[in-house]
This record gives structure tokens, sequence and C-alpha cells, in this order.
């Protein structure tokens, strides 16, 4: 057990502890205990090997607990607390509202070991007089629970992404596995997915289930189905007969489940499609197989990719991005690649609230062989973010035109102007008039009704200096869902305007998003994908703002930023230049 993992399990073993009724003195003390750990620079080794009370906060009692820990693991943790409950029962305190004593009488009184059994109780009206909790209570509580789930059970693509592609790697040099991919909706690129899939082809599943025991933490004892869990077990779906892991992977505090598909590498490529779905290509496809009096099994269907799957039926390879709707509509030839893109439309520098000054911008876009960037910093009334002036402004165009002189890369003067909470803009119309590029962006007020969002936003798209609106829906993924908004009335404007849409590449955001995407790609728009940079990493999220691109169905064609250099200053021409 490394140290993150050993806080996590005291942490949890102490929520636990208190739902038991431990004293908050003694709570607040094994609270302590945890953090001091967990802050100190040493490793666990040299923790235990240090006499009790070493470091402030980690005595006898502590290093006893992890002790246990170690040895015995969170079930010898418990004894030792003399805590007889499921580990599930922890998450109940995570509900606002709910302190221990509500969560004592939860668990004891009305048997309830999870927040999927609270939402249950609530729903069939089993839930009455438990002490904490009166009715206006309730009602909150029923609206937080729908949150809390929604959470629970989705993975934001941010999270999801990286960790999907690391354990891929991890896997696949795992002993006796032969290849391994993501799979499930997150290789389609769905922006939140419950859990992370791998497939694995395997020609000894020894050390892979050995690899997959070592996640221990096992919710065995509740009584209810949808609390039990049968983790690092291999297991055989009775339905469909085919194998696979499901383990609980403790990252940053959080269990993030992961079903590893375990199969031969005779049929990884069979499987391989049918388990990245979606369900209705998936048919579609074996439909066509049918016709040729293929089917959708290891023994009719014996292929080395996915490539051979659609050969078979006359396709080209589709992207698993495409893999949904009427995705195979698309000419995959034809779909935005990471490739096309010749440079960023949306990057902030030190001079707002970025961390790159503008020659380090410039040079890092020269890295990446982008023809053009554009330097859009925030406007005056983000203070909080140092937004520019248009006295500022004009200095740093000063600075701009200096970096110039010095690299390739031709640098586009912009501003992310704030729409203000009426709809005028942050700048004056002379300001924006001389900018090269015009993103206005909602920062603010972002508690208005429907109709005040939408006329806000149109009235911005209505002014001519404007040529994109950034982050449209305002959506932080797994964090606050979009403003209300008109989209068909806006995607109108915008069309009427000229004004284009921004896809914000930040997997966070990805914003717009398939379905705005499609419609505007319709109507002939073209679409920008911008990072919103503010730290060196971020110009790679332009991959996240491909794949959500593609998901979109959108070609080399639609996009903004695909262009060349003398054509996207072209497009960027303002046919009005007052308002
Ligand atoms: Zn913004
Ligand atoms: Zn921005």
């Amino acid at each position: 057990m490394d140290k993150l993992e050993i806080v996590r399990c005291l942490r949890l073993a102490n929520d636990l502890w208190a739902i038991e009724g431990a004293n908050l003195y003694s709570i607040r003390a094994h609270s302590l205990s945890a953090d001091a750990i967990s802050d100190s620079p040493l490793s666990i080794g040299e923790i235990l090997s240090l006499p009790p009370g070493s470091i402030k906060g980690v005595g006898r009692e502590t290093l006893a607990m992890v002790t246990a820990l170690q040895e015995g693991g969170m079930q010898a943790l418990l004894q030792r607390l003399h805590v007889n409950i499921p580990l599930s029962c922890a998450e109940l305190l995570r509900l606002p509202g709910i302190g221990p004593k509500t969560a004592h009488a939860l668990v004891h009184q009305f048997g309830i070991h999870c927040a999927e059994e609270l939402n249950r109780a609530l729903q069939n009206g089993s839930l009455q007089g438990v002490p904490g909790i009166g009715s206006k209570r309730l009602a909150r509580l029923r609206r937080d629970l729908r949150v809390f789930l929604d959470r629970k059970h989705s993975i934001p693509i941010a999270l999801a992404w990286p960790l999907g592609i690391q354990l891929v790697e991890l896997v696949s040099q795992i002993q006796g596995v032969s290849r391994a991919s993501l799979t499930g909706s997150l290789r389609r690129s769905v922006v939140a997915v419950p859990e992370i899939e791998v497939i694995a082809a395997l020609d000894n599943a020894g050390p892979l289930t050995e690899w997959a025991a070592q996640f221990t933490l096992q919710k065995k004892t509740s009584k209810d189905p949808v609390c039990r869990e049968d983790l690092s077990k291999n297991s055989t779906d009775p339905i469909s007969g085919q194998s696979g892991f499901n383990v609980l992977l403790p990252v940053h505090g959080d269990d993030i489940p992961v079903h590893i598909h375990t199969v031969t590498e005779a049929d990884y490529a069979r499987r391989l499609m049918e388990t990245t779905g979606d369900q209705t290509h998936q048919a579609v496809i074996s439909g066509l197989l049918m016709q040729q009096n293929i089917e959708w099994n290891r023994d009719s269907l014996q292929v080395n990719s996915e490539e051979e799957i659609y050969a078979l039926l006359g396709l080209p390879y589709f992207p698993p991005e495409v893999r949904e709707d009427n995705g195979l509509l698309c000419t995959p030839s034809r779909l935005i690649q990471p490739s096309d893109i010749m440079g960023d439309l949306h990057v902030h520098s030190t001079w707002s609230d970025g961390s790159l000054s503008i020659s380090e911008i410039a040079q890092m876009a020269e890295e990446l062989g982008y023809e053009y960037i554009a330097v859009t910093d925030h406007s005056q009334s983000l203070t909080i973010a140092n937004g520019l002036t248009p006295e500022r402004l004009r200095q740093q165009r000063e600075e701009i035109a200096e970096v110039q002189k010095h690299t390739p890369v031709r640098i586009l003067h912009g501003s992310e102007v704030d729409i203000l909470a009426d709809g005028r803009l942050d700048l004056p119309d002379d300001t924006l008039f001389e900018l090269d590029l015009v993103i206005a962006s909602v920062h603010s007020a972002m508690h208005q009704t429907k109709e005040e969002m939408t006329e806000r936003i149109l009235r911005a798209i209505e002014h001519p200096a404007v040529h994109i609106i950034g982050h449209l829906t305002g959506r932080i993924l797994g964090r606050r869902s979009g403003y209300d908004l008109d989209l068909n009335r806006i995607v109108e404007a915008a069309f009427t305007h000229g004004v284009m849409l921004e896809l914000n590449a930040n997997p966070n955001r990805l914003d717009i998003f398939e379905q705005p995407l499609r419609t505007v790609k319709a109507k002939g728009m073209l679409v920008p994908i911008n990072t919103d940079t503010h730290h060196r990493g971020e110009f790679q999220n332009i991959n996240y703002g491909v794949r959500m691109a593609q998901r979109g169905w959108l070609y080399q064609e639609n996009v903004l930023n695909a262009l060349p250099y003398t054509d996207l200053i072209e497009a960027l021409h303002r046919p009005r230049q007052s308002p």
C-alpha cells in the first residue's frame, strides 16, 4: 500500500468510526494524524521506523493503525476500531447536511448502507422520522442525491482519458497480455463515462489476475446488491459468456471503477468493436455481416483488426468517435485530424491570467509546427484575471510587434472580451476594431434566466467586431451544467451575422459539443477549435477538441484553424467596421 492509499484508508475508517459514535475529540485527532502523514515528506516506511510522536500528531495509536492496515488491510484496521459496518456507509457523510448522527440512524434504524439505498428509500417513501431530516430537508436531500449519484456514476473525460491511456500502457506490459486498448464509451470520447473500460488479449490470465488482486478494497459486507461488488475477481458474465475484471482504482481519494475485458488473441478485434459500441452501430455492422452469411461470433468472424471487419463490408475504417447515430454516413477520410490544425486562436498570456509570456507562446506555437497563434487575454472587467484595459491592450500590441520580428509564426492580437450582464462588450468599439480577433465570452452573472442569457449572447453576436463566441454554454463537466439557452436562436443569429461558435477544447468544457456542432456544420459555418490555453501543457488539449469535432462530424474544411494563414485572415475579415 502506498502512502496515498494508506491516508485514504485512514480517512475512510475515521468516517465509519464517526458514524459508529466515536467521540468528536478522537475523530478530530485521527483526522489530524492522517493529514500529518499526508503532509510529511517521509515515506510510510520511514514514518514507521521513527519513535511515536516524532511527527506531530502521529503517535503510538496512529502507527499501530498504519501497521494494522499494512498487515491485514482495511478489515484489520476496522476491527481495531470496532467498526462493523460496510465501507459504503461512509459516502452518506458526503451528502450535504448529513452528519455522523443522522448517518448512524440511517444505517442502524433504516438499514441504509449507501447513497443508492438512501435514494430508493426516499423514492418509496419509507424514510420518515430520521433524526435531523425534516420534511423540508427531505426535499433538498432528493435534489442533492440526484447530483451526487450522477457524479458518482460518471467520470469526466478530463480524468478518465489520461487514466485510461495509462492503464492501457500498464496492462499491455503485463506478462501474458499480447495487446490492449481503451474500449467502451471512453474510446468513443464520450465526455462522461460510468467506468473506464480496457480490453486485453491474453494467452495467460495469471499475471493479470494477480495484478487486479492488489485492489483489495472490497465492499462485500452490505446486503444490498448495488453496494456489494465482487472486486478484482475474474468474473464471467452469465449472459454473454464474456470474461473480465472489475477493479476500483484509488485515485486522489476516489475510487474509479475500471472494467477490463479479457479475450483471446483470436477474438480481440471482434470484441474490441463490440465493446466499443455503440449498440446501434454494432447492430448495423452485424446486420450487414449477416447479409453476407457471416455471424457475429468468434467462429464465423475471424479477423485480426477492426479495419478487416469494415473491409468485409466494403467500408473504410470508422474511428470510434463517429460510431454513433448517423456517423456511418460520414466520409471518415475527410474528418478533421490533429495534423490538420494550423494554429491556436484562444491563448492567455501573463498579461492576464496565463503563465506564458508572448514570446514563450510564439515559441510553443513554433514547436507545435503552427503557422499562426492568437493571443487573446481577458478584458478589463475580469479583474480577478487581471483583464486588460484599452491602454494595456495598446501596450500589448507593441510587445506582440516586437516578438513578431523574431518568429516565423504569425501572431494575431486578439481579446477574449467579456459579454457583460446586459450583452454589451467590455471594451470600447474602437479598441475592438483595432484587434485582429475578438472572442466574446460570458464569465459573470451566470444565473440569468434562459431568456436573459439568450438575449445577452444574441446582443454580442450582433456586434460587428465579434468573430467568435467563446465556450457558449458555459458547462464545466462533472461540476456545472451549461446555461439554459435557446441554442436554435443563437445558431441562427450567428449564421446570419457571420459569427462563429467556438469548440473550446479544454477537456473540462468541450463546449460546443456534438449536436450543435452537427447543426453548424450543416449550415456551412466554420468552427474554431480552441484550447483556451493558460499554461504550457494545455496546448495539447487540442486533441480533445479534435476528437469532439469528430463526434460532431466536422471535416477539415469545416474548421477555421485548419485554414492556412491567408485564408484565415480572409475568414476573419469584418464586412462592417462600425456598430
Ligand atoms: Zn473564457
Ligand atoms: Zn479564455
